[in-house]
Order: C-alpha cells, then structure tokens, then sequence
C-alpha cells in the first residue's frame, strides 16, 4: 500500500496486488495494486490498449488473472466458484462486484423491468415481488420508470445505459465497475449517463472508472490512475493527475481531451 492509500479512510473493500495478465506471451498487465475503500471512486484513464478494459475485468474475475491476488473484504479470492476455506468464490465475488460495459449487454428480447429483475430473482432467488418493487425503485432514480415496459431496441443509448446502470444496482454491488459506459454514446447522451454516475458517487457508492471524460473523472473521482502499457504510471488526486501532470506520456495523453 502506498502513501496516497494510506491516507484514504474508509475500510478496504477491494484490492489488487501485484495482479498480473498475460495472453500467451503478451503480458497485459505487469504488477497492478490498487486499494478501493468504501465509497471512494477512482478514475482509471489511459490510452487504448494500455489494459484498463482488461484490468477492471480481472477485479470481478470476467477474466482470470495470470499472476496476483484479488482480495474482497479483506480475503482473498480463490480459483472456484464457491467459497472454500478461506477463500472468496468467484460467484461470491461477482455478486457483490458489478459492472457495466460500454455496449450495455441488455438482453434484447425482455424488457426493461424483466433485465433488472433478472439476476435478483435468477441469481439470488429474491421473490419476484420484491425483486419488482426494488426493480422499479431504480428505474426511478435513473429517471425510466415510465419506461418499465419498453424494449431495449425503443430505447436511446443513454437511456439503455441508465437501464444497464438500474441493472447492476439492483444485485445490491458493494463495488461498481464502469467500463468506458458513455463511449458508444452520441455526445448529446452523454449527459445523462454521467448524472445518473455522478449521483451514485455522491450517495456513496464505491467506484472504479474507466473513461475518457477527463473533465468528469476530474470532478467525481477522489483518485486518478494513468495506466500505460500495463503499469500504472502516474497516481494521484485529479489535480495531481489531469490538471498538473508531470508524467510526459501523461501530459501528451490529457493534452488530447482538453
Ligand atoms: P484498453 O481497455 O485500455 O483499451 P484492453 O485491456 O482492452 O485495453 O487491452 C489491452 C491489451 O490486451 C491490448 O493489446 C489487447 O489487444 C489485449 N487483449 C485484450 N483482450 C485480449 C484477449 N482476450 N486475447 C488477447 N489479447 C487481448
Ligand atoms: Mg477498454
């Protein structure tokens, strides 16, 4: 843990340490610590192919890491998918570790409400009821309640974000995980999705985000890291960061989205 982590309150919630990815002999991911603590966001920007996408999938192991821990509530997580031991499972992990993608993954055939009640009543067995009471609590918060009953394809990029959003809430995460979700987005939709985010981070939740909207990342995130080429070259406050950087690769990087 560095200096900077030291000084972040709150409790760990997730961790990775020396964590590690390699396809065949390209390694992805050379040695990445990172201490998430309750309710604090963290920004995660970089240039394409530096490894955030990669990264962020390895914390709710989508992909599984070649070398390193993850650890969740202070444990660290195991290979199965069941807890063992003393070990987190994977599904464990998963439940309590959301995400959301750049291209929203909602099932197409169901509708609005049947996507966000989907893994709560599938995965945690929560009775349909509540799962639909809770279900449209959400859609309220993401301003789509109205449209409870749509498809996804009636729907505008935004508002297909703010129901992936809905969805990922709705399993209750402890930990949210955003991958570039306002990147496939016409500017004017862009918006929309970051309220909903920006409101997230203000009630508490506790974040890691992938983006490209340096002015956003700047004003929701407490902590910044500069991924490049599979290290994390540069961390700090986003005054340090985005608005001051030292880092030459960093500068020419920020210098592009001003
Ligand atoms: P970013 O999200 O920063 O753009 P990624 O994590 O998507 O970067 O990719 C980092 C590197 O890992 C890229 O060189 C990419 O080609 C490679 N990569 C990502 N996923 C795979 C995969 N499934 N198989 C092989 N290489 C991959
Ligand atoms: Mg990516």
């Amino acid at each position: 843990m560095n200096m900077t982590q030291q000084s972040q309150t709150g409790a760990p919630v997730l961790e990775a340490a020396g964590l590690q990815k390699s396809y065949g002999i390209h390694e992805v991911l050379k040695g990445i610590d990172l201490t998430l603590t309750r309710g604090e966001v963290v920004a995660l920007i970089g240039p394409s192919g530096s490894g955030k996408s990669t990264f962020i999938r390895c914390l709710n192991v989508m992909e599984t890491p070649t070398g390193g821990t993850i650890r969740f509530r202070g444990r660290d997580v195991g290979t199965s998918f069941r807890d063992a031991g003393d070990k987190i499972g994977i599904g464990t992990l998963r439940r309590h570790v959301g995400m959301v993608f750049q291209h929203f993954n909602l099932f197409p055939h169901k509708t609005v409400l049947e996507n966000v009640i989907e893994g709560p009543v599938i995965v945690c067995r929560k009775p349909k009821k509540e799962a639909i009471a809770h279900a449209m609590e959400l859609l309220g918060q993401v301003g789509l309640a109205e449209k409870h009953a749509a498809y996804p394809n009636h729907l505008s990029g935004g508002q297909k974000q703010r129901v992936a959003i809905a969805r990922a809430l709705a399993m209750e995460p402890e930990v949210l995980l955003l991958d570039e979700v306002t990147s496939a987005l016409d500017p004017e939709l862009v918006g929309e999705v970051l309220a909903v985010i920006r409101k997230l981070a203000e009630d508490g939740m506790t974040m890691a985000i992938v983006t490209h909207e340096m002015a956003f990342a700047a004003d929701v995130s407490s902590r910044v890291l500069f991924l490049d080429q599979g290290v994390i070259a540069e961390t700090g406050s986003p005054d340090q960061v985005i608005l001051n950087p030292q880092n030459p690769r960093l500068q020419a990087f920020v210098s592009r989205f001003r």
